[in-house]
């Protein structure tokens, strides 16, 4: 829409541009033939010479004749959409120019060009032609390739399956039927027998041992499947420790008409001692969970799962151990296909049989509300995961700027979003943010959503949450460039915090907590080299006028969560809490791993809460000390602040340090660095890290 609109401004300078461009092009192109040619004196190179003007003077009048009508370029560019062409816009203010184009085939970085036009033609940098039948086109900058990576549409991905709550067949008048059953036994609940040696057990060949199940498990099961658990156990000779499993097939039921459960598959899942049951266990059930689902071919798939004892001693509740049985099954589901053209050449699933959608995951006994709240945790997550796996030439800043339209479209009025363009932070005086942004082409988008509870309990009041989410869709590292080794490759993770952001804003959309206004705030840019890019050395002027020494242009972050930090305590008085979310430094992998997010904060309520809200979801977060030893370093010589110390240690404190800076001491503020965190190397994907945890944390500060 936005783009056929400029192009009908374009349209009446097209033909005068064309014109124009050929002629001056020829007069361009002539001397540096010549530099190419050291045979140019020659007759033969004269000759050659004359022939290559006569036939540029033909290309010409053909790319004339090729030059699209005002009217014509809407269809046309839908065209060469279509036929594999891709149709360039450039749109930097005063060098509008069109082109058609085609790559080329050589891999030789050039373009076989159709036809361009425009006041900056000259910004093509045509070459002479000649030598070439057609036109080649030096790609620079501005003229990126533009053929565009478009995620598969959903309907042609595979689908996750659908969750049920049903009764437990020993309770419900309804039998379970379906492919598969999966139960997951504590140790208390399989115990050996007495009777060691005893002949009951028809099939012992060592006939040594009989297994019992406890009297819960009996009960909860039903005679039926108590049955079949024994006998699986019994014939498996398990050695059933925590984390491991034992699966028959084909079980023989009994009769029909009567057997409460009709399946063909019995999985025994062992989960452990009671005692150490937590929600990493949980985890990993529910990726056995979802694996049974994924290896059985036949169609249309139901899949049982039970849980043999409801949670006595152990911590989790039965709601919030079926709330997160529900988000471990989604989210070990899930696999991102968006980018593949199809799904045969789904290397990471070929050879078991992919899953079909339409497979349903019958939870046994379970809550309905809470598999609903499982399935909106998982589904933030999952939008998390998607922004981060996105490839940066698609997870733009414009992107993320859609992204929030359209959660606030979606969301039945209880989002709104404000995106703020380049314009309106220069406007703001966001120096910092702006400084970072400046080296790219992509223009910048500041994005502030904001949820607001359609529900507030008489007698509450709205508490005030603010996520600020670092949201650098593509790292380079600027003039300090990064180079092998330091994941550049991968920094399509730098919003991560962004993303985390939204995930978690999807999920309370989705849940839609009472007695809440949650903000969600993102400076989105990314960090780029290019003649306007930020230098090393530069000072820039954030928007409360503090000044920053930029000494690492790599260090960019901590420069745009300043504004954004600042942006959040200017506009949302009152605040309860403010988290910032962000890959912020590779310090902290160093010092904490991958498996635990590094936390800064002088609020220890704000400490608590965040540190159970993670131990609740099975994430992992680590108070690190906001040293004020380390204060000192910041300071700049001639500037209020630097970026960086310019030491090597302690870096993941320096970068907190920074960010205090730009928060005033009473406002409840937390750091989280998420830069080890963020991406499952193994599996190339996402985590989704701290979406659950944010959600939890930000639902307990509605709760009060
Ligand atoms: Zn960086």
């Amino acid at each position: 829409m936005h783009r056929s609109h400029r192009l009908a401004r374009l349209a009446p300078l097209l033909g005068k541009c064309i014109a124009l461009m050929l002629h001056s092009r020829a007069a361009r192109t002539a001397p540096r033939e010549r530099l190419h040619e050291p045979t140019a004196g020659s007759a033969a190179a004269l000759q050659r010479r004359g022939q290559q003007s006569a036939s540029m003077r033909a290309r010409a009048s053909s790319l004339e004749a090729a030059a699209p009508a005002a009217e014509a370029i809407a269809p046309m560019k839908q065209r060469l959409v279509s036929i594999g062409l891709s149709f360039l816009l450039q749109r930097s203010p005063g060098q509008e120019f069109i082109a058609g184009f085609r790559p080329s085939t050589k891999g030789d970085a050039l373009c076989n060009c159709l036809f361009v036009a425009g006041p900056c033609w000259e910004r093509a940098r045509l070459r002479p032609a000649a030598r070439r039948s057609v036109l080649p086109v030096a790609p620079i900058r501005s003229l990126a390739m533009t053929v565009p990576t478009r995620p598969r549409p959903a309907s042609e991905r595979r689908q996750l399956p659908t969750l049920r709550a049903r009764p437990l067949p020993s309770e419900g008048s309804q039998a379970f039927e379906g492919e598969t059953l999966v139960i997951g036994l504590f140790s208390a609940d399989l115990t050996r027998g007495a009777a060691a040696g005893s002949a009951s057990s028809a099939s012992g060949g060592t006939g040594a041992t009989i297994y019992e199940l406890s009297e819960r498990a009996n009960r909860l099961l039903g005679p039926d499947l108590a049955r079949i658990v024994k006998k699986l156990v019994e014939d498996a000779e398990p050695r059933l420790k925590s984390g491991s499993s034992v699966t028959t097939h084909l079980l023989v039921l009994g009769d029909s008409n009567t057997s409460s459960v009709r399946v063909r598959r019995v999985a025994v899942y062992c989960l452990g001692k009671e005692d150490d049951f937590n929600t990493d266990i949980l985890n990993k059930f529910g990726a056995f969970v979802s694996t049974q689902l994924k290896s059985d071919s036949s169609q249309p798939d139901r899949l049982g799962v039970v849980i043999a004892s409801p949670l006595g001693k152990a911590s989790l509740a039965p709601e919030v151990l079926t709330q997160r049985l529900a988000e471990a099954v989604l989210l070990a589901a899930f696999t991102d296909d968006r980018f593949r053209s199809s799904e045969e050449e789904d290397g990471a699933t070929k050879g078991a049989a992919t899953k079909p959608s339409g497979a349903f995951i019958d939870l046994l006994g379970a809550d309905e509300t809470a598999v609903k709240r499982g399935e909106a945790m998982a589904s933030g997550v999952i939008l998390t995961r998607e922004i981060v796996n996105a490839p940066p030439n698609v997870a733009t800043p414009e992107f993320f700027a859609e992204t929030a339209r359209s959660l606030a479209e979606s969301s039945r009025g209880s989002i709104t979003c404000t995106i703020l363009e380049k314009e309106d932070c220069e406007r703001l005086g966001m120096g910092a943010f702006l400084g970072v942004a400046q080296g790219s082409e992509l223009p910048p988008k500041f994005i502030h959503m904001k949820y607001t509870s359609p529900v507030v309990t008489p007698g509450k009041t709205q508490k005030r949450v603010c996520l600020v989410g670092k949201g650098i869709t593509h790292d380079t590292g600027g003039y300090n460039l990064k180079t092998a080794g330091s994941m550049i490759e991968l920094m399509k993770f730098d919003c991560g915090g962004a993303a985390a952001c939204f995930g978690t804003m999807k999920a309370i959309m989705a849940l839609e907590p009472p007695n809440l206004e949650l903000s969600v705030i993102t400076a989105c840019c990314e960090n780029m080299i290019s003649g306007k890019a930020y230098h090393p050395g530069d000072i820039l002027t954030a928007s409360n006028g503090k000044t920053i020494e930029v000494l690492n242009t790599d260090a960019e972050g901590r420069l745009t969560l300043a504004d954004a930090l600042l942006y959040a305590q200017q506009n949302i008085p009152n605040l309860d809490a403010l988290v910032d979310i962000a890959t912020l430094t590779g310090a902290c992998i160093v010092a904490l791993g991958t498996e635990y997010s590094g936390m800064w904060t002088a609020h220890d309520d704000i400490a608590a809460r965040l540190d159970s809200a993670a131990k609740l979801v099975g994430e992992r977060v680590w108070r690190m000390p906001l040293a004020p030893e380390y204060r000192e370093g910041l300071k700049g010589k001639i500037s209020d602040l630097k970026n960086i110390t310019g030491g090597r240690w302690g870096g993941a404190i320096i970068a907190a340090l920074f960010l205090q800076e730009f928060v005033k001491k009473e406002v409840p503020w937390a750091h989280l660095d998420i830069a080890g965190t963020v991406w499952n190397e193994k599996q190339s994907m996402a985590t989704g890290v701290p979406t659950r945890t944010l959600v939890e944390f930000v639902e307990g500060i509605a709760r009060g």
